[in-house]
């Protein structure tokens, strides 16, 4: 099913993530720190650039590279991985996508080396589900935007390597009186723009969040992104897209929990056997495999459909919403078989617990995911 390239990719991810990441994300997950010289390889190694074309300075590859390592990374970190899912998927691909020649002129370049990291702030203080909600405004005050708002749980958005958040905002009413929406790139450092500190969060401990405010931000009026009033159009796409990746993303923390579940079957004892000799742990471990291969599956295919220009909405929202259950539920079951070592944060199992809630939650609820899907199918 996987081609030679993709099958190479998945190797050397898999063993940049065993040999590079693994030593030393615990300690970077329990300070809260962003693991700068990670990202520093990542980028060296071209990951960022793995979706774009080889004359933007890109790998040449396709969105379907990007889940696989995905997959990959998140086997052992989820932290990581959603740093490169954000940087490339709500970062650089809205530019790529909407972006003018010299937006990606501009910004492309050192997105794509990993350089510099782009955000996208959608989500507010008051609404994230329901994008209407939309509070931050933005007016065209001659020829700069004059924005005022806030922005929510922001990934990526505070390093010292982030470049720009593009923000959704409120810039007219339409014709029918609903809310007009456009993308406004807003480059760090602008006067007005301010970054507030880190969240503390459950999981996702080593990768970056924060909270934005804009008071009479001012940037200029060539950093609309794409077309004044085509915001919603584009993050739809953009979240659609993102929604394959989160589930790859889910699939290789499902994946993570049943290779240490099996590690740890066979060296714990209890009554005098291993307990993967017990067919209660088996059987758990069992499911746990079959959940993560069918996840796999169905992000298989919607990105299958995506990659040749078939609707995917319904097959992306399917992915995320069963890989997402399927990474929460494997999870609890790595913990359950690891006894009270799986509740102490030096094992993995600990991490892949505290990441597996926010996968329900990101990139639209699950309760978010079951409204596309019955909506596609004409409810
Ligand atoms: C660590 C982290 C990183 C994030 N990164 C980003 C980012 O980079 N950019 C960004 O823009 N956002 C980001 N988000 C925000 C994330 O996408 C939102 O949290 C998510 O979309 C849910 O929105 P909300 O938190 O406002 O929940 P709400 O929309 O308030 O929902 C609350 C509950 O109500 C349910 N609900 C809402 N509407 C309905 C309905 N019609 N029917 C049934 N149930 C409903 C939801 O499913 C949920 O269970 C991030 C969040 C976190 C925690």
């Amino acid at each position: 099913m996987l081609t030679q390239e993709h099958e190479a990719l998945k190797e050397s991810v898999r063993e940049f993530a065993r040999e590079v990441v693994a030593p030393v994300i615990g300690k970077f997950y329990e300070q809260h720190a962003f693991p700068y010289e990670i990202v520093r390889q990542m980028g060296r190694m071209g990951l960022f650039g793995l979706p774009f074309p080889e004359d933007q300075g890109g790998m040449g590859g396709d969105y379907f590279a990007l889940c696989l390592t995905l997959e990959e990374l998140a086997r052992i970190d989820s932290s990581v991985a959603i740093t490169l899912e954000a940087a490339i998927s709500l970062g650089a691909m809205p530019i790529y996508r909407f972006g003018t020649e010299e937006q990606k002129a501009q910004w492309l370049p050192q997105l794509i080396r990993g350089e510099a990291l782009a955000a996208f702030g959608l989500t507010e203080p008051g609404f994230g589900s329901d994008a209407g909600g939309t509070q931050t405004r933005a007016v065209l005050d001659g020829d700069e935007w004059v924005i005022n708002g806030s922005k929510a749980f922001i990934t990526n958005s505070g390093t010292d390597i982030t470049a720009l958040v593009t923000v959704t905002a409120v810039t007219g009413t339409n014709p029918d009186g609903s809310k007009e929406l456009s993308t406004i790139i807003v480059p760090s450092g602008t006067p007005g723009f301010t970054v507030q500190p880190g969240y503390s969060k459950v999981g996702w401990c080593a990768s970056d969040t924060h909270e934005l405010t804009f008071s009479d931000c001012r940037v200029p009026a060539s950093n609309l992104l794409g077309q004044r009033g085509r915001g919603f159009a584009q993050f739809l796409r953009i979240l659609d897209e993102g929604r394959i990746a989160i589930a790859a993303l889910s699939v290789g923390l499902a994946q993570g929990c049943v290779g240490e579940s099996i590690k740890y079957a066979k060296e714990r004892h209890a009554f005098g056997r291993p307990i993967g000799a017990f067919q209660a742990i088996q059987f758990k471990i069992a499911d746990m495999e079959m959940g993560a291969h069918t996840a796999r599956l169905a992000y298989y295919d919607a990105a299958a459909r995506m990659l040749a220009g078939e609707d995917f909405k319904r097959q992306a929202a399917i992915a995320k919403l069963h890989a997402s259950e399927v990474a929460v539920n494997n999870a609890r079951e790595a913990t359950q078989i690891h006894g009270g070592y799986g509740f102490m944060n030096e094992f993995p199992v600990a991490r892949f617990w505290r990441d597996s809630k926010i996968l329900e939650i990101g990139e639209g609820t699950s309760e978010v995911q079951r409204m596309i899907i019955a909506r596609d199918l004409g409810l």
